[in-house]
């Protein structure tokens, strides 16, 4: 083996070569796929970008893990679809679009193509020809399609509610967009406001959004606890509570109907209609104090922080159904009106919140639950029992255990028709509408005599007005737009209303997977033979920040999809990597802490396959990656040592031939072993979890044996079978993470097909091996024995070994034996 004479600055000429290959991939169409392959499929997917600009680490790092994916599953023989396009409606090109004063739509469209280049100069494998972007009306249609069909199914309505209102944003946010009282995009602290919306009934799917949480085995627990407690599931009983002197009714809902006769007061949510009860009381005045401070609070809340539990009684008493007992309403300011009933019955004994308010404001507790085998005494608890146990002060429930007491306690209310078994979630129904220009428009149309229609299948696409562009004011230009909003009654042929609002931009991402079976289609949202052949996708690949946004609207819109008859798959997405974000001096990248790394700069510096080697190195994918100069530094002289051991022995490499002799020299069969050790360990590491930089520093390893060997000299000593063998799986096992460099250097190397129609290399299990060692074996000190083992061998097997050594039975004889001394792979001292 030659070693180079070329210095370690020296720089191979990754300019020239990457622009050779990734030309070479365009014009060969080599990612191109269709559903007409023997191959089994593998559906691999990153989450697309939205278009805003260039692209940044966090993308680089994303799309360099998805690639090493494609193009490995491509080498083991899947037909590999791995599409890539652009999530393009949002707020961001509004504000972009306002600030350089030109139009969102060529705000976008700009940043797409500029984006498109960044990636390709990356040299990722994307099946270009079905690249799409949700602005296009080509695609948005049949999201208004779909909005359509699942209006007529009953799945989409409208409602006056109190939404979430931005208003930096100027626009409702969902729930889910809602983190700690904040908007999610500009971190404003979000206000309430009535308003009409269009909402998905997401609610509809609850329970099966949480069943199939337990089969998604692909998915990080992490991210399945969070779906499951963000639908949060309770079951219990609705029960009315008579209002003493009306004829309302308070509802409250109860996880714990066993405990019901424990109810000593009601917590009602300030917002609760029931507040208006103490106008004509004297607590009227207080009460409308409480409620006014308790609003502003909640507005000045801080995300981490809790309000002190506070409450007034309202002056108002209802009668538990059970007792006859009165019970005072109070209003708390823990109570939130968004959950359950905005109603909850309070008992002090069994609920530690409601004991401290219990004891605060001098109220009754009374226990009704007793641990089995123990006796509590209501005066002198000192912290509510939450356990369940035996009912105690229940009437003719006493005796029962909990769970049991819970199912009569309910069925009672129903006999009696007072109140029903129930189960809630904590999940609220999707949220849809934004008042918004840059988004998908909503197909409705108001009639003042026909009320609301949706609009004729045959008059889709509902195209956003191009002449529209935003303005300061920051409401939708689609508003005073009356070429836009003023259209014709599909029932009745008079003048109709069209609606102006827009859909949140997360209904977008959501079927986005599933039109990249047939990007193209035209008679329909998705063809399904294709789409059928495709999904699921078998890997998803993107950031944990979306583990109840976008992965649980997919989800849903997924089985909505399913329940319209377009596909035949209940899941989206068969496994889920989540990968960790790109930190730099101990925080994210981002513009405003001045951190970011510029992708570019760096491609210009060290060319693509560094940088991707870098990213996949630095950290395995799901935790952060700390970025460092010294890391891509690392990564380029890495690349850099191996074209120059490649270089300097192509001709060499050209001529070897390709069978390793029977009976190899000793450093030949050394390299050929470690060759074979190293296919195993990469196969293996990229199999399971993904672990680039373990099998990184595997190649390092194979490499560095081959570069210490040829600096001893030793060409003559080493089989060029061996040699070809190690640098030909160096090549192999690294092209997925450095796909030109080693496109490069498989043809240099005298190869006449292209490395990326290789298959992966397989390891001999028998070559992998390591050869047997030699174990002196001792009694008392004094050399009886060797034994030949596998250098795996563990202390305890030798130890076993060495005991069954019929010399070392020989000299213990009848003696017992005191010790036994094992030293790892050398030596076993048997003492008597
Ligand atoms: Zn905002
Ligand atoms: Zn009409």
């Amino acid at each position: 083996m030659n070693s180079s004479p070329q210095k370690d600055s020296d720089r191979y000429d990754f300019v020239h070569i990457e622009a050779k290959w990734q030309k070479h991939w365009l014009s060969e169409n080599t990612f191109k796929v269709n559903e007409d392959s023997p191959r089994p499929k593998y559906y691999l997917l990153e989450m697309f970008p939205y278009p805003s600009g260039r692209i940044h680490m966090g993308h680089v790092r994303n799309y360099s893990i998805g690639d090493v994916v494609a193009r490995f599953k491509r080498m083991q023989g899947y037909n590999v679809l791995h599409p890539m396009g652009w999530d393009a409606f949002g707020l961001p090109a509004e504000n972009a679009a306002l600030k350089h004063d030109t139009h969102p739509a060529r705000w976008t469209y700009e940043n797409i193509d500029y984006m498109k280049t960044q990636l390709q100069r990356m040299g990722f494998s994307y099946d270009w020809d079905r690249e799409l972007a949700t602005c296009d009306p080509e695609y948005y249609r049949w999201e208004q399609l779909f909005f359509i069909k699942m209006y007529e199914k009953g799945l989409v309505y409208r409602k006056m509610t109190s939404v979430n209102w931005c208003e930096s944003c100027q626009t409702v946010l969902a729930n889910e967009q809602v983190i700690d009282g904040r908007c999610w995009r500009c971190d404003n602290q979000v206000q309430p406001q009535d308003m009409h919306g269009w909402f998905f009934r997401i609610t509809d799917y609850a329970d099966e959004l949480l069943a199939e949480c337990d089969n998604l085995t692909g998915w990080p627990e992490k991210v399945l606890t969070m779906q499951r407690h963000w639908i949060g599931k309770s079951i219990g009983a609705e029960i009315d509570f008579p209002v003493e002197g009306t004829d309302q009714v308070l509802k409250i809902f109860t996880t714990r109907p066993d405990t019901i006769f424990g109810a000593t007061f009601m917590s009602i949510a300030p917002e609760h209609p029931l507040v208006e009860l103490s106008r004509h009381t004297d607590q009227a005045e207080q009460v409308a104090q409480f409620v006014s401070r308790t609003r502003i609070a909640r507005k000045q809340q801080k995300p981490d922080e809790e309000l002190e539990k506070e409450g007034v009684f309202v002056g108002q008493y209802c009668i538990n159904p059970y007792t006859g007992e009165r019970i005072p309403i109070f209003t708390a300011n823990f109570v939130l009106m968004e959950y359950g009933t905005g109603a909850v019955m309070a008992v002090p004994a069994h609920d530690q919140r409601d004991f401290e308010f219990a004891r605060k404001y001098n109220l009754p507790v009374k226990v009704v639950v007793q641990p089995e085998g123990e006796e509590l005494d209501s005066a002198s608890l000192a912290a509510a029992f939450e356990e369940p146990g035996v009912l105690t002060g229940s009437s003719q429930f006493n005796g029962l255990k909990s769970e049991e007491a819970k199912r009569a306690i309910t069925a009672f209310a129903a006999e009696q028709k007072f109140g029903k078994a129930m189960t809630t979630y904590r999940l609220r129904d999707w949220g849809i509408s934004r008042q918004r220009y840059w988004g998908t428009p909503i197909p409705m149309i108001y009639c003042p005599a026909c009320g609301v229609l949706p609009v004729p299948e045959s008059d889709l696409p509902v195209v956003l007005p191009p002449d529209a562009k935003p303005d300061k004011s920051g409401r939708s230009p689609l508003h005073f737009l009356e070429s836009f909003y003023k259209t014709t009654c599909p029932g009745c042929g008079e003048e109709a209303r069209r609606e102006t609002d827009t859909m949140d931009t997360f209904v977008e991402s959501s079927w986005y997977f599933a039109r990249y079976a047939s990007p193209h289609f035209t008679e329909g949202p998705l063809e399904r033979d294709k789409v059928d052949y495709w999904l699921p996708v078998d890997q998803y690949i993107g950031g944990v920040e979306h583990a109840i946004l976008h992965l649980l609207y997919a989800r849903f819109f997924t089985k909505v999809l399913r329940d319209l008859g377009y596909i035949s798959t209940a899941e989206p997405f068969k496994n889920l990597l989540t990968q960790g974000m790109v930190i730099k001096d101990g925080a994210k990248m981002s513009k405003s802490k001045g951190n970011v790394v510029d992708p570019n700069d760096l491609i210009k510096e060290y060319g693509a396959d560094t940088v991707r080697l870098f990213s996949l190195f630095a950290a395995p994918p799901e935790r952060d990656l700390e970025w460092s100069d010294k890391g891509v530094e690392g990564a380029s002289r890495f690349l850099n040592r191996v074209y120059r051991l490649v270089e300097s022995n192509k001709d060499m490499l050209a001529k070897a031939p390709e069978k390793i002799p029977s009976d190899p020299d000793e450093k030949s069969r050394a390299l050929h072993r470690k060759t074979h050790q190293t296919i195993r360990k990469v196969t293996q590491d990229l199999e399971n979890d993904f672990h680039f930089n373990t099998a990184i520093a595997a190649v390092m390893e194979l490499v560095n044996l081959m570069l210490s060997l040829s600096s001893e000299e030793s060409e003559h000593n080493i089989d060029p079978a061996a040699i070809k063998e190690a640098v030909d799986a160096t090549l192999l096992l690294l092209y997925p993470m450095t796909p030109h460099f080693c496109s490069e250097l498989w043809q240099m190397t005298g190869h006449e097909t292209h490395i990326e129609n290789q298959s992966w290399p397989t390891f001999n299990p028998d070559s992998a091996r390591e050869e047997e060692i030699t174990v002196v074996l001792q009694v008392n000190g004094k050399v009886r024995s060797r034994l030949l083992v596998s250098p795996d061998i563990g202390d305890d097997e030798l130890k076993e070994l060495s005991l069954q050594d019929e010399k070392v039975q020989k000299f213990v004889g009848s003696h017992s034996i005191r010790k036994v001394i094992v030293v790892p792979k050398k030596l076993v001292n048997v003492v008597i």
